[in-house]
C-alpha cells in the first residue's frame, strides 16, 4: 500500500479517514490532533505547571513526548512527570525502568509514589489476600494519588494518556452502568475543593495510531500488561467498538465528540470533602476511601 498523500510505503491504514499514511504522514497527523486537542481545550495559559501521569506504556510515554515538544520550550509553562508504584512486583520494576529513561532523555523532573506510602497497601498484597476485583481497587487509588502527587508537584494541570479507544470504551461503559455522575464530571477531576483541570492530549487519536506513533518515535516503552487486569465489561465493550467501527468508520470519535458536547460547560454533582482524607469527593467518601474501607483496608 502506498500513502494516500504522497505516494511513500504505508504503514498505515487510517479507518476514520479512509487514507493510508507513511511514517511521516502518520506522525504528522498524531502531532496535529494533539495540537488541535490541546488548542480545543483552551491551551495552557502561562505560569501553568503540568503534571504528567506516565506509566511508562505507549499511550503515556507518547504523551509526555508530545507535550514535552509542544509545551517544553515555551516560557511560563512547565512540564512534570508522576509514576504511580502500585506494587505489583512482576510488572511496575520493568515500566518503571521505561518511565525512567524517557523522563531522563527529555529531562523532565519525575517523581515516583507509591500505593505502599500513601494508603499502606500493594496490589500484590490485596490480590494475595483474596481482592477479586483488583481494578476496582486500583482505579480509585491511582487516580487519588495521581491528583495528590500533581497538586505536591505544584501543578495546574494533570496530563493522561488516555486514547480515543479508552475514551469511548468508558464513555460506553459509564452509559451502560447507569453512571451519570461520572458522565457529568467529564474531563474534570476534583482536587482540595477546587478543580484541576485533565488533559488529555491523545483522546481524539486510535489506541493502533498511538502504539504506532510511540514505535516510529523510538520512545522506550514497556508493552507489559498489567497481570490483574481483567476488566470483563471493559473487554466486551472494546469487540463491539470494534467491530462496530468496521462497518461505521468514525464510531468511536462519534462518541467522544458527541459526549464532550452534550457535557460542555454542565459540572457534576457538587462536591464536598472526604470525611475520611478531605479530599473533595461527591459523597461521604472520596472514591479512593470508598475502595479503601469498602475492602477492609481502612476504617470510615
Ligand atoms: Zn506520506
Ligand atoms: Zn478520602
Amino acid at each position: 500500500m502506498e500513502c494516500s498523500l504522497c505516494g511513500s510505503p504505508a504503514v498505515v491504514h487510517q479507518r476514520s479517514s479512509g487514507r493510508h499514511l507513511c511514517r511521516d504522514h502518520l506522525l504528522g497527523s498524531v502531532e496535529s490532533r494533539v495540537r488541535r486537542t490541546l488548542r480545543e481545550d483552551g491551551g495552557l495559559p502561562p505560569g501553568s505547571r503540568l503534571a504528567v501521569g506516565l506509566s511508562g506504556g505507549k499511550d503515556s510515554s507518547s504523551a509526555l513526548h508530545l507535550l514535552h515538544s509542544i509545551y517544553g520550550r515555551r516560557p511560563g509553562v512547565s512540564l512534570v512527570a508522576v509514576t504511580v508504584d502500585e506494587g505489583i512486583e512482576s510488572y511496575r520494576p520493568r515500566t518503571l525502568e521505561s518511565a525512567r529513561a524517557l523522563a531522563g532523555r527529555l529531562g523532565v523532573e519525575h517523581r515516583v509514589v507509591r500505593y505502599e506510602d500513601v494508603y499502606g497497601v500493594t496490589m500484590d498484597r490485596a490480590v494475595e489476600g483474596g481482592e477479586s476485583h483488583p481494578c476496582g481497587l486500583c482505579g480509585p487509588l491511582r487516580g487519588g494519588l495521581l491528583v495528590r502527587a500533581a497538586r505536591e508537584m505544584g501543578a495546574t494541570h494533570l496530563a493522561t494518556g488516555h486514547n480515543l479507544d479508552d475514551e469511548a470504551q468508558t464513555i460506553l461503559m459509564n452509559v451502560l452502568r447507569g453512571d451519570a455522575a461520572r458522565l457529568l464530571r467529564g474531563r474534570v477531576d476534583v482536587e482540595e475543593g477546587r478543580l484541576m483541570p485533565r488533559v488529555k492530549p491523545l483522546r481524539g487519536v486510535p489506541e493502533k495510531e498511538v502504539a504506532l506513533y510511540a514505535l516510529l518515535r523510538g520512545l522506550p516503552v514497556s508493552w507489559e500488561e498489567c497481570p490483574y487486569a481483567s476488566g470483563a465489561l471493559r473487554s466486551e465493550v472494546r469487540g463491539f467498538l470494534n467491530r462496530f467501527e468496521v462497518d461505521h468508520p468514525g464510531a468511536k470519535y462519534a462518541v467522544v465528540r458527541g459526549f464532550e458536547r452534550a457535557g460542555r460547560g454542565r459540572g457534576g454533582p457538587p462536591l464536598g470533602g472526604c470525611v475520611r482524607c478531605g479530599e473533595p469527593s461527591s459523597g461521604e467518601l472520596c472514591n479512593a476511601c470508598r475502595a479503601l474501607v469498602g475492602r477492609g483496608f481502612a476504617r470510615a
